[in-house]
């Protein structure tokens, strides 16, 4: 059977639940769709060392202050599914667990939602399926020759399979500053990054990184110059974990190796090192594979947008993925203005 609320929102991680949020309040009836069985969106995989880099309160979705997670300044995954699911009760979301959406299509005046749980009409989509379910592993040579363990971020768990283990943690971002300093006391850890590691100053954490993203926002809708995205800052906020382990000098970045070959790599001088295992921390594309029945231009695996809203198909919103669906809208306390921009162009549309 087919059913027909005004809106789908597909995905229930953070980035959904904010827009619910939004929906709720303009009293727009909707559903969100989420293919997981359990709250709280990509935190339910996070590593078990994995701590936010902003404090609760700088952490919080719209309308409900994430509380302080007791004897930790930055909170633990765990704490951050744990609000979810506390606040996807609280406001009662109309959340339906467990059912995957394969694929958006046109249908007159609607959008049907296929799913692997029945089909869904909406006059508008507004999609928020992240970018965890898309691990990006760049082409390096001789890849597949590696006999070796390659995990990536989403599969990387804890260090006590790798005691005492040659391991390559590949990535100069957060995830690969984190778990290099998660592995560093115990195993044989070489780190290499594509540029030089970039720390952000001690005292720069998630708060800062918002106000600046903030002022950028300020400045562009006043029509002031682009002071410039948070990358301009540097790339690694030096949480205490990673503060410890590169003061205590165990996380020296390398560049980058030039091949891998079926024992270990070898590096751009011709030497060679024998290698157990590869973690590569090179980021996540978005998730967008559900839409491509819609056949919308995409740049870079973007879909062009004005906010939200798909330039191509005014129907669909994108929500969550990144800067490019709004300032800071891939974290907790970013989202909620793009949500909020959003949900107002959708009741606008409906009400049209
Ligand atoms: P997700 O949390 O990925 O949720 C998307 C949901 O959609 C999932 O439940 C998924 O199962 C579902 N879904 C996907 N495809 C489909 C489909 N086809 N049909 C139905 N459902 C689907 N942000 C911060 O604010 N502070 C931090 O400290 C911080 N640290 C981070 C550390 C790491 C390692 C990473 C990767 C990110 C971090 N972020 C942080 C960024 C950000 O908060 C997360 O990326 C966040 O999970 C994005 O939320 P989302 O709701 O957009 O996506």
């Amino acid at each position: 059977m087919t059913q027909e609320p005004g809106v789908v929102v597909i995905g229930g991680g953070q980035s959904g639940l904010a827009a619910g949020y939004h929906l709720r309040r303009l009293g727009v009836e909707f559903v969100i769709l989420d293919a997981q069985t359990g709250a709280g969106g990509a935190w339910q995989h996070a590593w078990d060392s994995l701590h936010l880099f902003s404090p609760a309160a700088y952490s919080s979705l719209p309308g409900r202050l994430m509380p302080p997670q007791p004897g930790e300044v930055y909170p633990d995954a765990g704490h951050v599914v744990a609000y979810l699911a506390d606040y996807e009760k609280r406001y009662e979301m109309p959340v339906r667990r467990g059912v995957r959406v394969e694929g958006v299509h046109r249908d007159g005046e609607f959008l049907r939602v296929a799913t692997d749980s029945g089909t869904w009409r909406a006059r508008t989509v507004l999609s928020a399926t992240g970018t965890w379910g898309r691990p990006f592993i760049p082409g390096v040579p001789g890849r597949a020759e590696f006999t070796g363990t390659q995990l990536h971020t989403v599969n990387y768990r804890s260090p006590a399979e790798f005691t005492g283990r040659r391991v390559i943690v590949v990535g100069g971002g957060n995830s690969g500053a984190q778990i290099a300093a998660d592995l560093a006391p115990a195993c044989d850890l070489t780190w290499v990054t594509q540029r030089e590691a970039r720390f952000l100053p001690d005292d720069i954490d998630g708060r800062a990184l918002f106000d600046h993203a903030t002022a950028r926002r300020q400045a562009l809708d006043a029509g002031r110059t682009d002071t410039g995205g948070v990358a301009a800052l540097g790339d690694i906020v030096a949480v205490p974990p990673v503060r410890e382990a590169r003061d205590a000098g165990l996380l020296k970045a390398q560049p980058m190796f030039s091949r891998l070959a079926a024992g270990g790599v070898e590096w751009a001088d011709g030497t060679s090192s024998e290698v157990d295992a590869i973690v590569w921390c090179t980021g996540f594309r978005p998730a967008l594979s559900h839409l491509a029945p819609l056949g919308l231009r995409s740049t870079r695996g973007h879909i062009p947008t004005e906010g939200t809203r798909a330039v191509d198909e005014p129907r669909l919103h994108l929500l969550g993925y990144g800067d490019w669906t709004g300032p800071a809208s891939a974290t907790l306390i970013g989202v909620g203005r793009p949500a909020r921009d959003a949900a107002r162009e959708i009741a606008a549309l409906l009400q049209a």
